[in-house]
């Protein structure tokens, strides 16, 4: 069934009869101006910033202004460090494993983080670490007033996220982090599906660490980095050289550093803009829809993120009906998607049909033309899926 879908999407695309991409929240093409500040340091620039050399200090020096501009658009300038790493999921590797939390003390995560955070708390049972884990609101909001109920003195930890990857609603990050540093723990925030719609400023938002993925933000896979507030005790993720203040051996890789300081500097200058078409582009979509129901449209959300429920079709078939129709979205975050069971966030939000939902999520380069095409699509799909006897819908009507 799978080539049987790639075929086809490949014969779409040989035909040049253009898919339309609603996947966003999985990854983001390279933006030409971040491809352009990366390319130098592939050739001409390539030297090793470790070297002691007038060319190593010249790739040493690239990198410092590149970890000045992350900082800087994060508006954490004057307030904390920048550990480059391979991307999201490892830097939630190293703010939870890495924090020096003991046997017997207590960490608290929501139930709506992802896969990477849950696996992280896994370990850290292993280890005799007792974790708490927060529901969120039927709208997919982490109240504050839920984190106070499970604090107590020994809570050294607590991770909530900015940006929900699956309904993106936002969470009141400050108050939360208000609440955790009431008890004297230090608060994690993965902002990772932030980044081009919210105007992050880790002073405001009085984070101790957070982190970005830079194929969210278009940007190449494979970077990022943690932000780490000063006199926060991290211990070192990857043992090896004095790399990344000694807590991420290994040679930096400079062209993805200049890629990520470039593509986030962008990000963080044009929220206002990229929010404004995003509306517009997501208002379209809804509007030519004549089936559906968008979770958690009343919360406080990112509109780049839509988590729609189609009841009586059964999500994931939803999804590769409409991948062989030219529409490319997912039934949760790309890290999970060969699950038959629905995303953790929609379960723990109670969504009473979660398997008849389907995550469509937006970028820049989606026209409203496309947007209403491609519900269109959705509608056509839905009504065939629905009158064919075999729609997988059973059990979630
Ligand atoms: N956190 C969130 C909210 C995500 O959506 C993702 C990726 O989908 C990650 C973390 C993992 O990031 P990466 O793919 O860079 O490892």
């Amino acid at each position: 069934m799978i080539i049987g879908i790639c075929a086809e999407a490949e014969r779409k695309i040989m035909s040049n009869n253009s898919l339309i991409y609603l996947d966003y929240a999985a990854t983001t093409p390279v933006a030409a101006e971040v491809i352009a500040a990366a390319m130098p340091y592939f050739g001409a620039s390539f030297y090793n910033p470790s070297s002691l050399h007038m060319m190593g200090q010249m790739s040493s020096m690239s990198l410092r202004q590149a970890r000045r501009k992350c900082l800087s658009a994060i508006n954490g300038h004057d307030s904390g460090n920048i550990i480059f790493t391979s991307g999201g999921t490892e830097a939630i590797n190293q703010a939870i494993k890495c924090s020096y939390v003991k046997s017997g003390e207590h960490i608290v995560i929501s139930a709506i983080e992802h896969d990477a955070v849950f696996a992280c708390a896994e370990k850290m049972k292993e280890r005799g670490v007792i974790v708490d884990v927060v529901d969120p609101t039927a709208n997919g909001i982490i109240e504050p007033s839920e984190l106070k109920k499970v604090m107590c003195p020994q809570t050294k930890l607590v991770c909530v996220m900015l940006v929900n990857n699956i309904v993106g609603t936002i969470q009141p990050i400050k108050v939360l982090a208000e609440v955790a540093h009431e008890y004297g723990a230090l608060f994690f925030t993965d902002a990772v599906q932030a980044v081009n719609s919210i105007d992050i400023n880790v002073k405001d938002l009085n984070v101790d660490m957070l982190c970005v993925s830079g194929h969210k933000f278009y940007a190449p896979k494979g970077s990022g980095f943690l932000y780490v507030k000063n006199g926060v005790q991290l211990g070192s993720f990857i043992d090896g050289g004095s790399q990344e203040s000694g807590l991420r051996g290994g040679t930096v890789d400079v062209p993805s550093a200049m890629a990520l300081a470039t593509a986030i500097t962008m990000a963080q200058n044009n929220v206002e803009q990229y929010n404004e078409k995003i509306l517009e582009v997501t208002n379209a979509f809804v509007a030519a829809l004549n089936c559906g129901e968008v979770i958690a449209k009343n919360s406080n959300k990112s509109n780049d993120i839509l988590s729609i429920a189609f009841d009586g079709v059964n999500g994931g078939r939803l999804a590769v009906a409409l991948s062989v129709a030219g529409v490319c979205c997912s039934v949760g975050s790309a890290c999970s998607a060969g699950s038959a069971v629905p995303p953790q966030t929609l379960l723990a939000m109670r969504v009473k049909n979660a398997e008849s939902c389907v995550r469509f999520s937006f970028g820049s380069p989606v026209t409203v033309k496309q947007a209403i095409e491609a519900a269109e699509t959705v509608n056509e799909t839905v009504a065939k899926l629905k009158s064919s006897s075999d729609n997988g819908s059973e059990g979630n009507k």
